[in-house]
């Protein structure tokens, strides 16, 4: 991206960003999202707003989503990934893609394949990837934000990584094997994710694990009209996070962690 293009996705340096996934058309949810944004500096979606089990067909909750993000965005910067969940079509080589979302992209609404700088954090939107073409952009697209100036990098991407509490589905881990790789090789400061909906809410899982230098979250999902939430300040590198079950705040500028934890933490940490 050029210059003149960066600087049009240039945003004023957040203080704290709100941080949802797996709202699952629970539209109870984005009505506390509307409610809320106008505390924070952005919000941020990772993933999962249509319910592909609902009686309501897609595009139903589509039109009824867009109105919300469309909502939304007028209040404060908004950025969206897509989810497992949030597919509208299949690409030439049959993997699931979500067209809705990018068409959406206007002013403060930022969704998979943007990135946006704010003051100077760069963040990536990645999309769903469903198989080798569509993961094959997600590489891409962090190869090409690698080169960009920032202090720091966060991704948004739906997939938590595979064998970090985070991604611990309560029998196994149900992560994202190829993001591990991502992650190890970047390095990048935060990961956002979702997904494994129980996984901060199960024994041996967590809403947040490190891998080297990278901090990973997952909210979780939760029933009723709250979903689950975190809110990063960057300005102070600390989190908290909200749910039924807990409200812990924790400070992300401590000394790395190895990443041979990896699998080692969701046994006990
Ligand atoms: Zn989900």
């Amino acid at each position: 991206m050029d210059a003149d293009a960066l600087l049009e996705q240039s945003l004023p340096a957040p203080m704290r960003l709100l941080f949802v996934a797996d709202l699952h058309y629970e539209l109870k949810q984005f009505d506390w999202l509307i409610s809320h944004a106008a505390d924070f500096d952005a919000v941020i979606i990772g993933g999962d707003l249509l319910e592909l089990g609902s009686i309501l067909e897609p595009d139903v909750q589509i039109v009824v989503v867009e109105k919300y993000l469309g909502r939304l965005c007028q209040q404060k910067p908004l950025l969206v990934c897509s989810g497992n969940h949030d597919g509208d079509a299949r690409s030439a080589a049959n993997e699931s893609t979500c067209h809705w979302l990018r068409d959406l992209k206007a002013g403060q609404l930022f969704v998979d394949g943007d990135s946006v700088e704010l003051g100077d954090v760069l963040i990536t939107i990645c999309p769903w990837w469903d198989g080798p073409v569509s993961r094959a952009e997600v590489e891409s697209l962090l190869a090409r934000d690698a080169e960009k100036p920032k202090k720091r990098w966060v991704w948004i991407h739906h997939s938590p990584p595979d064998k970090s509490p985070v991604s611990w589905a309560g029998k196994k881990f149900g992560g994202d094997e190829f993001l591990v790789g991502w992650i190890q090789h970047y390095q990048p400061d935060l990961v956002l994710s979702g997904h494994i909906h129980n996984a901060p809410f199960n024994a041996k899982g967590s809403w947040n694990d490190r891998l080297g230098k990278t901090w990973v979250f997952n909210p979780g999902r939760q029933i009723g009209p709250c979903p689950a939430y975190l809110i990063f300040d960057l300005d102070k590198m600390s989190v908290e996070w909200v749910s039924q079950e807990d409200q812990v705040v924790r400070q992300l500028d401590g000394p790395e962690r190895g990443i041979s934890g990896l699998a080692g933490a969701a046994a006990g940490a």
